[in-house]
């Protein structure tokens, strides 16, 4: 396995290479398949892409479940929707937002690419007034479609949302926040709701910050600090928030974000967010300060640990579903201090990009995995002193994804160290990572650069300039990404070739292994392109590409998802590594020394997250087997144990706020009672499931 495969694993979600062929129309090599199946990180997207008959089937169904609530009853004939008129009487008012357009993608100024078209749809939109306007501001990243709203509202202010909410009310609508679209179960564009779309909210000449040196309140007792906070609008992405850092906070200030630039941040902001720097600056949740919220009976208030602290515990890993958040107060994390190296580290670097692969038979598999294990999480109580001591100077300084996997498929991890590279290397070394024995350290990279936002850029890079669709999936890029960023294609891009098009695609060269890179290029041209790209929140590439369609044209069926589990003997993780499975983010450390009930998220003791992507029986088999596995070994068959928090067996709209709430544990009945307080069954109503569904075989363990 090379450079190249890791890199692209690293990014490759749960996509399966089939199903991006059939989104795509890409045929691609049989290494790009076995590519594929690495799938190690970022976000589950299912891909599989419906027939045209069956969209159409799925859009009819959609179309009538569509109906409004029993106040309006009169349904068009022709799509036997209800006509909403006094929701859209009260919504357009005598603003005629029905004739206002918006602009939702922007490409760069005066290029002559023929495909750098901005991409318009109206502020307001209702299928029954015409249809075509409305599935243009019906994308929906999520794999949860296709998904049927009743109208879709772009909000350009608070006044904007609490008229929306307020008119959704009298009216008799749930309203369902939309930040960028991208939960897995189409959370944000609920059918038969009203879509409050929060996207345009993101003007980052209106955020407001800070700096400060304070602990931190949740963390290792005090060895973060708040350096600073920003104050943002909800609709963001994490590129725009990567990006404004890097301009605020231009040396060591961490804010955290996931692996896919156009994700919004509200979703890490409720349902815990998980990044590369998660094992430092703990989980998006953790880092919230306070939340503007507009309630379902239009009123605004501030949700902290000050005001309406119960909101507060809630939505920081409760889910959505309490009301549109407009605007959040974010803390930003400083880097570690440098380790005490003898002999001191040669650079200062603070921030360094590893891939570390490890052989892949069970002798030495086994070694690794109980490593890297105690590496993450020490086999000590999680909230005591000795283990904050412990990961402090370990573990929490380092983050990504990886994969336990002995199958042929790569076996090893690839992240973020926040030191340099020789406080990298120290580290594994005194957890036995690099012990020649078990390590490649052949096919081993470490490189360093100068700041957060340099090292989580490059890791994005990276892992989507390796794959020959990532950078047109997960952002709007043509095929010409060079040129979509405003350089030289030639000089900073590789060509391949997108088969099914019969086009060649030019991705940044991010690659380290191939013999074009150059990773002076990468930080003084690659890396400042994408940063000015990133800080314009409707640029291209802070919008999905082919996935804002993916709504409409899936089935209506989810996925297998994934599982969370804690520490395991290894003889289990040995097990799990021989079916093969893939390790989103490392939520240890810090996470981990947070008390289960300090906030509404409750899975803080399971460290590891593995993901299953796709939607094919293999798939399925494989989720089954997992958690079989974890059942009857480690868990005494007792399947309520297992954590899981996807899962295709559940009809659409049957799980929670989002794919990390779906089961609350201990939190539950607490979450209840402010979910009832602040009227969010009638107001919002994103209903929650609290087990995982199995099929009986894998709940027996057998
Ligand atoms: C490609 C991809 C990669 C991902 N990578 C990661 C990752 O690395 N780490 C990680 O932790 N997660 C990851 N995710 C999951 C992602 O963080 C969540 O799905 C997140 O909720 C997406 O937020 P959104 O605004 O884009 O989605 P939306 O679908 O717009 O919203 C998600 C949920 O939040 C609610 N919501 C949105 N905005 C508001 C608001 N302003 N007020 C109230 N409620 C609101 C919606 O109603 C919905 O329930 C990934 C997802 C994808 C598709």
């Amino acid at each position: 396995m090379n450079l190249s495969s890791i890199a692209i694993a690293a990014f490759l979600s749960s996509l399966s290479s089939a199903t991006a062929d059939t989104v795509l129309g890409e045929r691609s090599t049989s290494e790009d398949r076995g590519i594929a199946a690495l799938k190690l990180r970022g976000a589950q997207e299912k891909t599989a892409a419906g027939s045209g008959i069956e969209k159409g089937r799925q859009l009819k169904k959609k179309q009538k479940d569509a109906c409004g609530p029993e106040t309006e009853n009169s349904c068009v004939a022709t799509t036997n929707v209800r006509s909403p008129s006094t929701l859209v009487s009260c919504l357009n008012g005598t603003s005629s937002f029905m004739d206002t357009p918006v602009t939702i993608i922007e490409y760069p100024d005066g290029t002559d690419n023929e495909f750098h078209v901005n991409k318009e749809v109206y502020k307001l939109t209702f299928p029954q007034v015409d249809f075509d306007d409305f599935l243009e501001a019906n994308f929906n990243a999520g794999i949860g479609g296709p998904r049927f709203p009743a109208g879709i509202f772009y909000a350009e202010g608070q006044e904007e949302v609490i008229m929306a909410v307020n008119c959704a009310r009298d009216a008799g609508y749930k309203v369902s926040p939309r930040g960028r679209g991208h939960s897995y179960q189409g959370l944000g564009s609920m059918d038969g709701y009203l879509v409050i779309d929060l996207s345009l909210m993101c003007v980052p000449d209106n955020f407001t910050n800070t700096t400060q040196n304070d602990d931190h309140p949740w963390l290792l007792g005090g060895e973060q600090k708040v350096i600073g906070t920003i104050k943002s609008g909800s609709g963001c992405t994490n590129a725009v928030m990567l990006a404004y850092t890097a301009e605020h906070f231009p040396d060591d200030g961490i804010y955290l974000i996931g692996s896919c630039p156009s994700v919004g941040i509200t979703g890490y902001a409720t349902g815990g967010g998980q990044g590369d720097t998660t094992p430092w600056v703990g989980l998006g949740i953790d880092d919230v300060l306070s939340y503007d919220i507009v309630l379902y009976d239009g009123t605004n208030v501030t949700a902290s640990e000050k005001e309406h602290s119960d909101l507060y515990w809630a939505l920081r890993g409760g889910g959505s579903g309490f009301g549109v958040i407009t605007s959040l107060t974010t803390a930003v994390v400083n880097t570690p201090k440098p380790l005490e190296l003898e002999p001191s580290s040669s650079s200062s670097s603070r921030f360094t990009y590893v891939i570390c692969p490890y052989k892949q038979t069970q002798n030495e598999a086994k070694k690794f995995l109980e490593r890297f294990q105690d590496f993450l999480v020490p086999n000590l109580p999680f909230d005591s002193k000795k283990y904050k001591d412990k990961i402090r100077n370990s573990s929490a300084r380092f983050g990504g994804v990886g994969s336990y996997s002995t199958g042929g498929i790569y076996l090893g991890f690839i992240g973020i160290f926040l030191g340099s590279k020789d406080e990298a290397i120290s580290t594994f070394e005194k957890a036995g990572l690099r012990d020649p024995d078990i390590f490649k350290e052949s096919e081993s990279v470490e490189l360093e650069f100068s700041s957060y936002a340099d090292v989580q850029l490059f890791s994005i890079c990276n892992a989507m300039s390796q794959s020959n669709s990532f950078w047109q999936l997960w952002t709007s890029a043509t095929f010409n990404v060079c040129e979509d960023l405003g350089i030289d294609p030639d000089e900073y891009c590789n060509q391949k070739l997108f088969g099914g098009f019969g086009a060649t695609v030019h991705l940044p060269n991010c690659d380290p292994n191939q013999a074009s890179f150059n990773l002076e290029d990468v930080k003084n041209v690659i890396l400042p392109a994408i940063k000015a790209a990133a800080i314009k929140p409707q640029s291209w590439f802070n919008r999905p590409g082919q996935q804002r369609f993916a709504q409409l044209s899936l089935l209506e069926q989810s996925y297998p998802g994934g599982l969370v589990f804690g520490r395991l003997e290894p003889d289990v993780l040995l097990d799990l590594a021989n079916v093969g499975v893939d390790i989103f983010h490392f939520a240890h450390g810090a996470p981990t020394v947070v008390a289960r009930d300090e906030t509404g998220y409750s899975n803080r003791e399971e460290f590891t997250l593995i993901s299953f992507g796709g939607a094919g029986v293999n798939e399925m088999e494989k989720y089954e087997e997992v958690a079989s596995i974890l059942i009857n070994k480690a868990y005494g068959g007792d399947s309520t144990k297992l954590r899981g928090f996807y899962n295709y067996v559940n009809p659409v709209g049957t799980t929670g706020g989002d794919w990390r709430t779906y089961y609350f544990g201990d939190n539950y009945e607490r979450l209840s009672e402010i979910k009832a307080e602040y009227d969010v069954t009638n107001g919002f109503g994103n209903p929650v499931q609290v087990e995982p569904a199995l099929s009986k075989k894998a709940k027996s363990g057998k």
